[in-house]
């Protein structure tokens, strides 16, 4: 018999919940653990889905759950009710709390939560690094005594302290240590909770569901669900009469009566077993706060940055793009010369113009889409994009929202399509809703080659980066409007108070902006790959079929010929047909093709003009599309495209999105017309007053 077969006859897989506050590190751990590659951030609310990955060791098959980041087990929040369900119903066979160290007392607040639940529990110390650096030293022995749970300390980010974790996971499953909890609250409030658990103990069916301890607790504090649940008369009037004496006596209502129970219990325990070596509570972190979140410095210098940002993004982002785009032309010129010149194979044009043409036009854009996420993780694993959430906050609240629905939106700069999941952290459905009608405004990374195509074709050097911020800005301030004028109307309501946490900053790991860089650039190649490259080679069609007879094309030259194929093309008389409404917008029939390709998915507008400026170009390699599109447009019809492509109609993931989250089509139907409708309304204006403007 090998050593490695599992002992105490444990064969089924083993699960092990994953529990923890937002930011603790949770799936850090989760990803040292499993192997995975969950998306971690330094803002707390990344989560909101459970997650699950395998891992054997030592023969024992263990399934691992990410639960979504919890400050308690209430039922306040859509992640307290998913993590709290998961527990009381999945029954895992251990829960690791990953704790931040660096934030002990917060952190055990959950602990002592999990440990009334009565699952066996270790404690993973995470962060413990951050929290050596703070001088906090810890008397392990002592705390896990104190607290009746194995202590593992780790530094999920550099995976320390991983096997000793999952050793001590083994060993806890194995042997099936029944934890032995040591907390107990005062004297009046155990005399409650016993009385209730006499009366759950009636009901054997009650107590079989829940620990009836647990269950006292909660009925105490008055926890929504689980009233509804119990719905045993003499149980609830127990609860009631001890949540009234618990009232008289304390002079306080009963949940808060508990609740400084428990941190007064936290409290003490560290007391006893947490030093700590530095004296001020002035640490780095608080000190480039009082700068960067400062009441009249801290939106300035978040504007500053985004500026920033864009800048580089244009600048750096340019060569590698130069290089991408003449290997491209090269490619396309290659596969030409294997036909003969003139020839005019249906083939021939399908790979240069439909798919080099389309695919190659947004694939060029690879290096400025890596540069722009590489920014943002940047910002977002230092913990810059938290007190950008804070900042807005205040502003947030002048539009009935507050901060936490700035998360969402900040993460829509990437895609709109997690960011509506991530709204999931609003406990409210009226703030939660107008968040996700608002997030399609924060421009996502699919409209970002829409702007580096046509930015660098009609502006000047120097503009660049500020045309681009102004645009993201410009999403950022309708999204604003649009939501107070959402919460003055549609869905009118009270916001509920929130007290926003700040992450301390870290310095970004190489491995974990890498990480985070790497899964959205190709996420980007993956859809050019699929979705754009499927689309590209329909519109292809669109725009090359039918084809006029030879006797239409004859005494045409070149550009002529071009345009009378496209003229006679279905896409060509669809986009003449829409061409009169989208006239008043400076908008021509190209165009207008281009933007219904771009319903499907945002890049898909780029792909399309690749393939419209391409088809029959005589003279290979004589024009680029940015050639083109100067000459073809003014800088006023550029800026409009570009306006109008940031408001209008979400693509369709976004409207699937929307109408899963939402949970009605009336929402996504609703987002996608108001939007459409204020695009084309504010577009008009621009170009209209615009071209007024340049007249005189
Ligand atoms: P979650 O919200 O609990 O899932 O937390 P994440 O796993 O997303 O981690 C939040 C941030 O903390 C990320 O930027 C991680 O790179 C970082 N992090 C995780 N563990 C450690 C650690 O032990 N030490 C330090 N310094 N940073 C960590
Ligand atoms: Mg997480």
């Amino acid at each position: 018999m090998s050593t490695d077969e599992p002992k105490f006859g444990i064969h089924r897989p083993v699960t092990v919940a994953l529990a923890g506050n937002p930011n603790s590190g949770k799936t850090t751990i989760f990803n040292a653990l499993t192997g995975a590659r969950q998306h971690v951030g330094n803002y707390p609310g990344v989560t909101v889905e459970k997650k699950e990955g395998h891992r054997s060791h030592k023969g024992l098959d263990i399934r691992f759950v990410d639960l979504p980041g919890t400050y308690s087990l209430t039922a306040y929040s859509v992640e307290e009710i998913i993590a709290r369900n998961f527990l009381l119903h999945q029954q895992p066979d251990l829960v690791v709390h990953v704790i931040d160290a660096s934030n002990l007392e917060r952190n055990l607040y959950l602990s002592v939560q999990l440990m009334e639940l009565g699952v066996p529990l270790l404690l993973a110390f995470n962060m413990s690094d951050v929290a050596r650096q703070r001088g906090l030293i810890f008397d392990i022995p002592l705390l896990s005594q104190l607290l009746g749970a194995p202590i593992i300390p780790t530094v999920g980010s550099k995976s320390q302290g991983i096997d000793r974790l999952l050793d001590k996971v083994v060993e806890i499953v194995q042997t099936r240590a029944m934890p032995v909890y040591r907390y107990h609250y005062g004297t009046e409030v155990e005399q409650q909770i016993g009385r209730i658990v006499q009366q759950i103990d009636a009901h054997p069916d009650l107590a079989r569901c829940y620990r009836p301890r647990w269950l006292a607790i909660k009925l105490l504090e008055q926890d929504r669900e689980i009233r509804q649940e119990v719905q045993i008369e003499s149980v609830l009037e127990t609860a009631h009469n001890g949540i009234r004496h618990l009232e008289t006596i304390y002079g306080d209502e009963a949940a808060i009566v508990l609740a400084d129970q428990r941190y007064g219990f936290i409290s003490g325990a560290c007391q006893e077993a947490v030093k700590s070596t530095v004296e001020s509570r002035h640490d780095v972190s608080d000190r480039i706060d009082a700068i960067l979140t400062h009441r009249a410095l801290g939106l300035p210098i978040f504007l500053g940055l985004m500026y920033a940002v864009f800048q580089l993004v244009f600048h750096l982002g340019e060569y590698p793009m130069n290089w991408l785009e003449s290997s491209f032309h090269w490619l396309g010129g290659l596969v030409a010369s294997t036909w003969p010149p003139d020839s005019n194979s249906i083939l021939k044009s399908l790979l240069v113009d439909g798919i080099i043409g389309g695919v190659g036009g947004v694939l060029v854009f690879l290096p400025n889409i890596f540069l722009l996420f590489l920014a943002i993780a940047f910002l977002e694993d230092s913990g810059y994009m938290a007190r950008a959430a804070f900042i807005m906050d205040r502003l947030m609240h002048k539009m009935g929202l507050h901060g936490k629905s700035f998360i969402p939106m900040l993460i829509g700069f990437g895609c709109s399509v997690p960011a509506i999941m991530a709204t999931r952290i609003l406990e409210n459905r009226r703030s939660r809703l107008t968040t996700i009608m608002i997030i399609p405004l924060m421009s996502c990374g699919a409209r970002f080659p829409i702007y580096a195509l046509i930015i660098p074709a009609f502006f000047p050097e120097h503009m660049r980066g500020l045309i681009l911020w102004g645009v993201y800005l410009i999403g950022i301030v309708l999204a604003v409007i649009c939501a107070r004028l959402l919460r003055k109307t549609l869905l009118k309501g009270q916001t509920v108070p929130f007290v926003m946490e700040l992450p301390p900053y870290r310095m970004p790991t190489a491995r974990g902006l890498w990480l985070h860089t790497r899964m959205r650039s190709w996420h980007y190649v993956k859809k050019a790959g699929t979705i754009i490259l499927g689309i590209s080679i329909v519109l292809w069609g669109l725009t090359s079929f039918p084809r006029p007879s030879a006797e239409q094309l004859e005494g045409l030259d070149g550009e002529q010929i071009q345009s009378a194929l496209l003229r006679h093309s279905i896409a060509g008389r669809v986009g003449k047909t829409i061409e009169p409404a989208i006239r008043p917008l400076g908008f021509d029939w190209k165009i207008g093709t281009a933007l219904i390709g771009a319903m499907a998915a945002k890049e898909v507008f780029v792909s399309q003009l690749g393939i419209v400026y391409s088809l029959g170009e005589v003279d290979e390699g004589s024009a680029v599309l940015r050639e083109r599109l100067r000459a073809d447009y003014t800088p006023l019809q550029g800026f409009c495209v570009m306006l109008f492509c940031l408001i209008s109609a979400p693509c369709m993931a976004t409207v699937a999105i929307t109408r899963r989250e939402a949970g009605a089509w009336k929402w996504a139907l609703f987002q996608w017309a108001a939007l459409t409708i204020l695009a084309y309304g504010l577009t008009l204006i621009v170009f209209q007053i615009g071209s007024i403007i340049s007249k005189i």
